[in-house]
């Protein structure tokens, strides 16, 4: 599945809360965003993760590295952008993405 297939999945599912943590608690065990340096920055008590989809952390500020890339989930969805922790999800960031390029259009 690329990117914009998963966006529209995301959109389409427009998933209710409870929805929302069920995914989270299936994809959590695939996410590998603890054995991050980034993540280890963050020492809060909350356990965080799967930004790709929920989105930024409430914790996690400074941009260490990102290992995103090496993940399964990433792969199984073909997920293109990295730092979801701090930049925002995987819909979010193609969103920016967009809007940027149409903002240059504007100029
Ligand atoms: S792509 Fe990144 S945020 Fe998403 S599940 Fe994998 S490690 Fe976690
Ligand atoms: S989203 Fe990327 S940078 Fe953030 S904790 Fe997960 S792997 Fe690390």
């Amino acid at each position: 599945m690329d990117i914009h297939a998963y966006a529209q999945l995301m959109q389409v599912l427009d998933l209710s809360d409870q929805e929302k943590q069920t995914i989270i608690d299936k994809r959590t065990g695939q996410c590998i965003c603890p054995q991050c340096p980034t993540y280890k920055e963050c020492q809060a008590p909350a356990k965080e993760a799967v930004f790709c989809t929920i989105g930024k952390s409430g914790c996690i500020t400074k941009e260490v590295k990102c290992i995103c890339s090496t993940c399964p989930f990433a792969a199984e969805f073909g997920l293109k952008n990295m730092f979801y922790c701090t930049r925002g999800s995987e819909k979010q960031q193609l969103l920016l993405e967009t809007m940027q390029v149409r903002s240059e259009w504007v100029r």
